[in-house]
């Protein structure tokens, strides 16, 4: 009775739920009210919301706040800010200590059937009986004894110190899980919701396939490291008498470079490391949002993950890559010239300053229009400027072709300026370079700075072991700023808008500029770097 039941259920996403019948799928997306979502939580929102989707059925967010001293009212806030990132709405909203009433009734239901009693084996010793296979002195205690300690402990009786309620399943099942897990804790600090009313507490082994039960779900989603438990989830409805629940579990999911761990995660914070939870470089759902990973591609993501039961170690590459997929129509081009060393073109051919309406996207119209600003002086990247060759004939994109004359180098070598010649009637197919440029900065069409924002990994190491210290695989510089200029319709661009600055790169608004405040890009990354690309 001790293997896992439900180990060939999650075969596919695609064939769906066991036994799922139209209309009458729940689903609940349970998380701890104890810190911010990350990427790994989002697998199990979007699995669950996907599933309910799928057979018209309702997703549940249950607030999973049996622990007293890790959860705050403030977390499932945040919480379900977080889901709305993702655009996952729950049918309703539940505590599991909405229930605290219902569950303790269930334990006097269990203590009265025989199939639990109360321990006061201290925590060491049961865990090496529990590894032993050896029975506790009180498993056989009397029902009213058990009855009477487990009042006890209820009313916080300083006598019930150090007792605890298990079920009683098995002393030496080869599935540990199901060696008579505890069920139920004395614990004198407040809740956050219900306050000194409680103290005791349900664990979560006891108090998920009740509260599961008793809300109608009838699909559990479960990451496969609870596989071992999944015989005791089972007991637990069985034994009270309860409607069962199917459960379906899935692999976690994990990223290379990636810490995605609260306790881990919380330490950057208190270091400054990172600016805060929504941190662009941190693996929250705000970090992940604010550094333009779309909604569409994380899910679209999770849900190609597929029936692999292995917890996997994924590379970053692969979902920035169908992210950039899925921006790379939509995103509208701008353009940016860096500030340092910037290289100013004295264009031959080119009498006054004009305007002309451009796309902002060539192959996309809806996207909509540009002006763009030609006149005879232009501004180019240093790196553009200083590969020019003698009489070398380039293109200034959406302008035309220009041959180069002369170079004047700054005393450290760097390219100062240019003097190019027009040449409108060249083939822009016969040319080498295209460039990106920007008129430069006059009274009645002023240049925009700008801030690009690149950041790298915050670890040095793919993976960290258990036995790793953080602290030693902080990586030194992770943010690079790029002081740029840009040019007026850049003003147009909202916070949190993703666009492209052409031949840089796919870039998230972070922050709209303001007076007085320049507006900053983030750099989104379009997994290059993969075999994928
Ligand atoms: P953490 O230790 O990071 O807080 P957790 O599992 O304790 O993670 P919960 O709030 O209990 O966090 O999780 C809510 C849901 O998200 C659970 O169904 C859990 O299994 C799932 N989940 C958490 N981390 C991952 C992950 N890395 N991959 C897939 N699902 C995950
Ligand atoms: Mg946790
Ligand atoms: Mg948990």
């Amino acid at each position: 009775a001790t293997k896992a039941k439900s180990s060939k259920a999650a075969s596919s996403f695609a064939l769906g739920l066991p036994g799922a019948v139209e209309g009458q799928v729940v689903t609940r997306f349970p998380p701890e009210p104890s810190g911010y979502l990350h990427i790994g939580h989002t697998k199990a929102a979007i699995l669950n919301q996907y599933f309910a989707a799928m057979y018209k059925g309702k997703l549940l967010i249950r607030f999973d706040d049996t622990n007293p001293a890790k959860e705050k009212a403030q977390f499932e806030t945040t919480i379900l800010e977080d889901l709305q990132l993702l655009d996952i709405k729950g049918d309703s909203t539940s505590h599991t200590s909405d229930y605290f009433k219902e569950l303790h009734e269930y334990c006097v239901q269990l203590l009265k059937s025989g199939k639990g009693y109360a321990d006061d084996t201290d925590q060491m010793q049961m865990r090496q009986e529990r590894m032993d296979g050896i029975a506790s002195k009180r498993r056989d205690s009397p029902v009213e004894d058990n009855l009477k300690i487990f009042e006890q402990m209820t009313s916080g009786d300083p006598a019930a110190q150090g007792w605890c309620i298990r079920a009683k399943i098995s002393v030496d099942d080869p599935n540990k899980a199901l060696r008579d897990p505890v069920v139920y804790r004395m614990n004198v600090q407040p809740h956050h919701r219900t306050g000194d009313k409680w103290k005791v507490y349900p664990t979560y082994d006891f108090a998920c396939p009740i509260v599961d039960s008793m809300e109608g779900v009838t699909h559990a989603l479960r990451t496969n490291e609870y596989r071992d438990r999944n015989p005791q989830y089972e007991w637990m409805q069985e034994a009270l008498g309860l409607r069962k629940t199917t459960i379906w579990d899935f692999s976690r999911v994990n990223f290379v470079y990636t810490l995605l761990s609260k306790r881990k995660l919380l330490w950057f914070v208190q270091q400054n490391f990172v600016q805060g939870w929504d941190d662009p470089r941190f693996p929250t759902v705000r970090g992940i949002r604010r550094r333009g990973l779309t909604v569409e591609a994380l899910k679209q993501y999770m849900l190609s993950q597929g029936p692999s039961q292995a917890t996997i170690m994924l590379e970053w590459d692969g979902i920035w890559a169908l992210n950039k997929k899925i921006i790379d129509p939509i995103a509208p081009r701008y353009w940016a010239v860096e500030k340092k060393d910037l290289v100013k073109v004295t264009l031959e051919g080119q009498s006054g300053v004009e305007t002309k309406v451009q796309p902002l996207h060539k192959k996309n119209p809806d996207v909509g229009e540009k002006t763009v600003v030609y006149g005879p002086e232009i501004y180019l990247d240093q790196e553009d400027g200083a590969s020019f060759e003698d009489n070398e004939e380039i293109t200034l994109m959406d302008w035309g072709n220009a041959i180069l004359k002369t170079k004047t180098k700054t005393a450290s070598g760097t390219i100062d300026s240019i003097v190019m010649t027009l040449h409108l009637e060249g083939d822009f197919k016969k040319t080498k370079k295209k460039i990106t440029w920007l008129a430069a900065s006059s009274d009645a069409h002023p240049l925009v700075p700008v801030t690009l924002i690149d950041y790298d990994y915050l670890i040095s190491k793919k993976k960290l072991e258990e036995d790793d210290d953080v602290k030693d695989f902080v990586t030194p510089q992770t943010e690079f700023r790029t002081p740029s200029f840009s040019d007026a319709n850049i003003l147009k661009v909202k916070k949190g808008d993703i666009i492209q600055f052409e031949r840089k790169g796919y870039y998230i608004c972070d922050r709209a500029a303001e007076e007085g405040k320049e507006a900053e890009f983030v750099k989104i990354p379009d997994g290059k770097a993969a075999s994928l690309a």
